[in-house]
């Protein structure tokens, strides 16, 4: 039986076409086109490859892209207010610091640098958190989460050739940040009972046996061999190994293929996604800028989003206290008589003095910040009006105390809204 060959190149070019058509729709309804930024360290051949390649995945997209070339000694600090400059840059949605930094470099700091909505190669400790605490690949898709280029490209090319993941054992040899731990994090939202193994790891072969579905990301050439798989597994390959007969994988692949259900080449298997995926990471970047869910913030969950709101007996306490004025309000013009008061001021107070309420309810029902700051702004400024009209109110000498109370309560109202507002603000 010989394997069925993944064919990345086919895949990642439906990828491209698909996110090119989408980015279209995104110009069209948005005017925001997808944006690349990219951060180049010194004369690494292979880096200015990569980083030319995806320029040009850029440039077929009708993405916006940028490429900054800084000399392999430049300090770390000008390359991280490279980074600030570009995550100040409303053209660009997406940052890439090509990896490898020069050894004096802390790659973990330049990373942390960039903003975790810009951060397209997913690599920031806020993404890695987001997507390793999805309950499921479901909730990652559904949240639109960033995810690493490669690991992510894997999941789609399971996806595409029917694999199940579901319930099946997953062995990933490798545990790097880049390679082994998110592809094992991918796999794990997708329901495999997932095994991470390593150098350490005992009896190797008999692990890799086990597996349904195997992924190798570890660097050395053909080290996976035809009695490391499982008759009919599927075989990811991630390495990428320049021997003198050219390029090859982590996997034997020729001896493999025989034993294997599926299995991917190298080249034109699981590299040949990444930068595809990259694309659709800049696009997704960029449509959560169009959706006005791309801050640090606006990417948390409802709950963590709630958290940030006020204190939940805050919240209640004000609700109630809007209803029981707008009940004191309406009681108020009510008594007024007909022939003093201003029916059309009186209209205004009653509506006004109903809003307040009304749009804090619909600001703590919000799933978004920005939501939750829209409405209670809202709030803010009927509390404002309330005043106002109130003011304005004309009313006999015995009701005027009443009035004032009213007054002084739209105010207080008014300014604990206030404070709720820089408070979510910030
Ligand atoms: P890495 O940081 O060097 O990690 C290699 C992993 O392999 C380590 O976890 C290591 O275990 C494990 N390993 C090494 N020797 C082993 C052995 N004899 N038995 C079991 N495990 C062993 O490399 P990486 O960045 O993950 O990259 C791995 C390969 O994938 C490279 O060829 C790279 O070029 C390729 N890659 C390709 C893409 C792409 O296609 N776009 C993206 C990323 C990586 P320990 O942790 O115990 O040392």
């Amino acid at each position: 039986m010989s394997a069925t060959i993944i064919d990345g190149k086919v895949v990642s070019q439906e990828i491209r076409e698909e996110v090119k058509k989408l980015a279209a729709v995104l110009k069209e309804e948005h005017g925001i086109t997808p944006g690349l930024a990219f951060i180049l360290v010194g004369n690494n051949p292979a880096s200015e490859v990569y980083v030319r390649n995806k320029a040009k995945a850029c440039e077929a997209l009708g993405f916006y892209s940028i490429t900054e070339k800084m000399p392999e000694d430049v300090s770390q600090q000008s390359v991280i207010d490279k980074v600030a400059e570009f995550n100040e840059d409303g053209r660009v949605h997406g940052i890439l610091v090509q990896m490898p930094l020069p050894k004096h470099m802390n790659e973990y700091e330049v990373i942390e640098a960039v903003h975790p909505s810009k951060d397209v190669d997913a690599l920031h400790p806020f993404n890695i958190g987001m997507y390793s605490q999805a309950k499921s690949w479901d909730e990652i898709m559904k949240k639109r989460l960033l995810l690493p280029c490669t690991p992510y490209g894997m999941m789609i090319l399971l996806e595409k050739y029917g694999i199940e993941v579901s319930g099946k054992k997953a062995v990933v040899v490798g545990r790097s940040n880049l390679g082994g731990k998110p592809t094992a994090a991918l796999l794990l939202s997708k329901n495999a009972t997932v095994t991470i193994a390593h150098s350490r790891t005992e009896n190797l072969r008999s692990v890799c046996r086990d597996a349904d579905i195997l992924v190798a990301v570890i660097g050395k050439a053909n080290f996976i061999k035809k009695d490391f798989i499982k008759p009919g597994a599927a075989v990811l390959d991630v390495g990428i190994n320049r021997t003198d007969s050219g390029l090859v994988g982590d996997v034997d692949f020729e001896a493999a293929k025989e034993v294997a259900g599926w299995i991917t080449p190298v080249p034109g298997g699981v590299g040949a996604m990444t930068i595809s995926m990259l694309m659709k990471n800049t696009y997704m970047a960029a449509l959560r800028k169009a959706e006005g869910t791309n801050s640090k913030h606006e990417i948390l969950n409802s709950k963590q989003i709630r958290n940030l709101k006020p204190h939940k007996e805050t919240r209640f306490d004000l609700e109630e206290r809007t209803e029981r004025f707008s009940k004191r309000v309406i009681h108020f013009v009510d008594a007024v008589p007909k022939d003093i008061a201003d029916n059309e001021i009186v209209k205004q107070v009653v509506r006004s003095a109903g809003s307040i309420g009304a749009n804090y309810i619909e600001a703590n029902e919000a799933l978004s910040r920005k939501d939750f700051l829209m409405r209670a702004k809202i709030s803010r400024k009927e509390a404002k009006e309330t005043r106002y009209w109130l003011r304005l109110i004309k009313c006999p000498p015995s009701q005027e105390d009443e009035r004032d109370a009213l007054v002084e309560e739209a105010t207080e109202i008014m300014k604990i809204l206030g404070a709720i507002v820089t408070k979510s603000s910030q």
